[in-house]
């Protein structure tokens, strides 16, 4: 055993199942403290987060106290200042999984030089995926461009790695404490009438993770393939804020679908989880993605500013049900269902001709789900300018797509109830119900913001001009 203080910098791995820093941490050392820094700045912009951060920093500090360790909270401006604090006390080792975003990982090259300068114990290791980014790759070396020879390549990879031992963290033999003006995980509660409605809807912990996946597989992973298109109904497994935040590890999603015997539900579910792999690997193979464009062309784009659009679209009052009830659902439990994430992005960029930059940034804000490498590249593909993205003339029809996803309005009905008494017959296209005494239109409810087919021509305009 080592002698001194394990240190595990908790960043995006709240878990105790397939944590190999922390179980890294707690074999060598007999004291281990966990450390979680808090970068304000950070969550400016990433406000839903913050509840999501604030309760599992609460519930895991309990967990971790089971196996005699300490969770420390710090606040800090700027990383780096933190660590050259500790770069000059001694007396530790330092643990951490990586997480997959470019500057982190330009950060990790940073400490790793600095550790080493200082002969610091350190270990870096694999985070919350199942490639490393750069593992898999074109017979000619590059990176992929395309979906599915990645994930064909992918897949054949990972399996072919197989079995991952498990490291089991152990429990410590007592608890200590290293870092000195620590703070309270109430600090990083937003105490906001929006965050707090979230209670509802979510319980962020390892355990209810591990339980959805659990019933996801049992009741809903056979009819995935279909069902995941219906947003009035739960077909999706609904892990993406666990799987953000680490609750649980994608290798244990794997794991536990592949003890499921039938296959087509797990293969397109499985591929799912394989765009969020291949997504990682984009915005680390093309990090200037990051920044605009994957697509160069669109550069030019003739994007238009317009605040009251913008305002309508954030506040679920385009007058277009579907798109509305999304914003709708987003705003309420910080979560939005995936076909409507496509519906509202294409509505943003196609018939308002807003700037895809502006949805990534409020979907940033707003999603308990938020992961750059999803985020970016989600909102690239709707708008045509990603890598193997949907192409820009293909402009999704609110109405057609309301009729075809959520026939009878249900999913309408839920987020917006001034439509409850509307005929399902209209209820994609409310503008055509003629009977004010069920619907005020423009009082209960607005007018269409644009009429969808002059939007549509104006945005294959725009298109012709890149
Ligand atoms: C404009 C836009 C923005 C998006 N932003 C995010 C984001 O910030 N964070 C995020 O996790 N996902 C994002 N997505 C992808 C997708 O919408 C969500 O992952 C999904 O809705 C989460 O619900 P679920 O867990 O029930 O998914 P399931 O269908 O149950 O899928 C299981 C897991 O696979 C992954 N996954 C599923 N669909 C996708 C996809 N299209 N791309 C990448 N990974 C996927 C997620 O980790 C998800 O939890 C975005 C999609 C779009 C179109």
């Amino acid at each position: 055993m080592d002698e001194n203080i394990g240190l595990f910098w908790l960043k995006e791995d709240f878990r105790i199942q397939k944590n190999l820093a922390l179980a890294e941490a707690t074999k060598n050392h007999s004291k281990v403290i966990a450390f979680y820094l808090y970068k304000k700045q950070k969550f400016q912009s990433q406000e839903a987060q913050k509840w999501w951060i604030y309760k599992s920093l609460e519930e895991f500090k309990k967990r971790l106290l089971n196996f005699n360790i300490n969770l420390e909270i710090i606040k800090t401006d700027n990383y780096k200042a933190f660590f050259e604090k500790l770069f000059k006390r001694n007396g530790y080792s330092i643990y951490w999984n990586k997480t997959y975003e470019p500057d982190y990982l330009n950060f990790d090259k940073y400490l790793s030089k600095n550790f080493e300068d200082k002969k610091v114990k350190f270990k870096i290791f694999k985070g919350n995926i199942l490639n490393e980014f750069n593992e898999v790759k074109k017979n000619d070396g590059n990176p992929f461009k395309v979906f599915t020879p990645y994930w064909r390549n992918a897949e054949k990879f990972y399996f072919e790695k197989m079995p991952y031992p498990e490291k089991k963290v152990l429990k410590c033999k007592s608890r200590t404490s290293f870092f000195k003006n620590t703070i309270s995980e109430k600090y990083i509660c937003p105490n906001k009438e929006w965050t707090n409605k979230f209670e509802k809807y979510w319980l962020p912990s390892e355990e209810s993770a591990l339980k959805e996946l659990k019933k996801f597989i049992q009741l809903r992973i056979e009819n995935y393939p279909n069902n995941r298109n219906y947003p009035n109904i739960i077909g999706t497994s609904k892990l993406s804020p666990f799987i953000k935040h680490g609750q649980i590890h994608v290798e244990t999603i794997w794991n536990e679908c592949s003890k499921f015997k039938k296959r087509t539900g797990i293969n397109k579910f499985l591929a799912e989880i394989g765009w969020r792999e291949f997504n990682h690997s984009l915005i680390n193979n093309f990090p200037y993605m990051l920044k605009g464009n994957y697509s160069k062309k669109f550069d030019k784009f003739p994007w238009e500013k317009n605040l009251r659009f913008f305002s309508a679209w954030r506040k679920g009052l385009t007058g277009y049900p579907i798109v509305d009830a999304g914003m709708r659902e987003l705003y309420a439990t910080g979560w939005m269902h995936n076909r409507v994430r496509m519906i509202v992005g294409s509505f943003l960029v196609k018939h308002l001709l807003i700037n895809w930059v502006e949805g990534e940034k409020y979907f940033r804000n707003s999603l308990l789900d938020y992961n750059e490498a999803n985020n970016v590249s989600g909102w690239q593909w709707v708008a045509g300018c990603g890598a193997d993205a949907a192409p820009y003339f293909r402009i999704f029809n609110p109405i057609l797509q309301g009729e075809k996803f959520d026939k009878e309005g249900e999913y309408v009905k839920k987020w917006i109830p001034q439509l409850k008494n509307v005929p399902h017959k209209f209820i994609h296209k409310p503008w055509e119900f003629k009977n004010e005494s069920i619907l005020k239109l423009g009082k209960d409810y607005p007018m269409p913001i644009v009429v969808h087919e002059k939007a549509r021509l104006k945005a294959l305009n725009a298109f012709k001009k890149i």
